[in-house]
C-alpha cells in the first residue's frame, strides 16, 4: 500500500512513465522518516513488474515474486554500511547497469542516502548519469541535498518528498499510539514514529521528553544515560526536545541572553556526542544540565 501522503508524487511519476517522459535518474530528497525508502522500493517493484498498473506492482507475476524473495536479478540496492559510499560501490552499479537484463525488461538500481558518496564515488556516478542506457533506472534517496555536487543534481529529476500534515496526522492516529504530547513534533517524519512503535521504543522517547522538559529539576540521569548509550541516534531526539522546550521558555519570558547561553550548551552537547570518541555520557549530561540550570536562574 502506498503511503497516503506520497500518492500525489507516485501518480505524477506513473504519468510521466506512461508518457515516456520518466527520467532515467530520479532523486528523492527529504527528512528521515518521510517515506523516501518505501517510495523507491515501490517504484523499483513497479518498474520491474510485468503487469504493473500505474507503476504499482501487481504482486504476483514472476518479477514480483522474485522481488518479494529479495532475489530479483535486475534489481540492485545499495545501502550505506559505514559512513560513506565509496567508488567501488558505484563501479558495481555501473557494471550491473551495463549488463543485459535477466528478465529481458527494465533494470533498476536503488542508491540510498547518496549524499554520503565520496567525491570519487560522485565522479564515478556522474559518468553513468551522463550516458543513460535504455530501460535502466537509477532511484536515489538523499537527506542532505546541499552535500551533493551540482553536476549530479543537474542530471537527475529531483523531487522533494514532503508530508501533508493533515494526512500524516490521520495516519499516525491510525497507528494506535498513546497521545504523547511530543507526537506533533514528528508529523513530518511519520515513519520514524512507526519505527519506534515497532521497536517498542515509544516509552524511551517519552522518557527523553520528560528529562528534556524537567532537566533543571533532575539530579539522577541514569535512565537518560541508559537510553542514549543504547542508541546514540536518539541524541538528536533528546536535543530536539530540549530546543523545543527552550523556545517555550523564551515565549514565557526567558531573557534572550539566557536563551542563547542555553542554546549554545545544547549545541556543544550535540557536537560532542557526534565528534568525541568514547564520550563520557553521564559527565556530558551533568555538564549540560548544569549549564541549563544556570541559564534558568
Ligand atoms: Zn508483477
Amino acid at each position: 500500500m502506498p503511503l497516503p501522503w506520497l500518492e500525489p508524487l507516485q501518480q505524477q511519476l506513473a504519468q510521466s512513465y506512461s508518457q515516456h517522459r520518466f527520467h532515467h535518474a530520479q532523486l528523492f530528497n527529504g527528512d528521515k522518516g518521510v517515506g523516501k525508502q518505501r517510495l523507491v522500493e515501490q517504484l523499483a517493484d513497479g518498474l520491474l513488474c510485468a503487469s504493473a498498473n500505474n507503476l504499482v506492482a501487481c504482486g504476483h507475476c514472476k518479477s514480483c515474486l522474485l522481488n518479494q524473495a529479495g532475489t530479483h536479478p535486475d534489481k540492485r540496492v545499495v545501502k550505506v554500511d559505514g559512513q560513506t559510499i565509496g567508488v567501488d560501490e558505484i563501479r558495481d552499479i555501473t557494471d550491473f547497469i551495463n549488463h543485459s537484463a535477466a528478465q529481458n525488461g527494465n533494470k533498476v538500481v536503488v542508491l540510498e542516502q547518496c549524499h554520503k558518496m565520496t567525491t570519487a564515488a560522485a565522479n564515478a556516478l556522474l559518468k553513468t548519469l551522463e550516458e543513460p542506457s535504455l530501460r535502466r533506472y537509477l532511484l536515489l534517496t538523499c537527506e542532505q541535498i546541499a552535500q551533493l555536487p551540482a553536476t549530479i543534481l543537474s542530471r537527475c529529476a529531483v523531487h522533494e518528498v514532503k508530508v501533508n500534515i493533515e494526512t500524516t496526522t490521520q495516519w499516525l492516529a491510525s497507528l494506535d499510539i498513546p497521545n504523547y504530547s511530543w507526537l506533533g513534533l514528528f508529523s513530518q517524519q511519520p515513519l520514524l514514529v512507526e519505527q519506534w512503535q515497532n521497536e517498542q521504543q515509544l516509552e524511551s522517547i517519552d522518557t527523553l521528553y520528560k528529562f528534556a522538559t524537567e532537566i533543571k529539576d533532575s539530579h539522577n540521569f541514569s535512565a537518560l544515560v541508559d537510553i542514549l548509550n543504547k542508541d546514540t541516534s536518539l541524541v538528536n531526539v533528546f536535543t530536539l526536545f530540549l530546543t523545543e522546550h527552550l523556545k517555550t521558555q523564551l515565549v514565557l519570558g526567558m531573557d534572550f541572553f539566557s536563551y542563547q547561553k542555553a542554546q549554545s550548551a545544547i549545541s556543544e552537547f550535540i557536537y560532542n556526542s557526534s565528534h568525541v570518541l568514547g564520550l563520557n555520557m553521564p559527565l556530558a549530561i551533568s555538564k549540560l544540565a548544569f549549564s541549563l540550570r544556570e541559564s534558568h536562574n
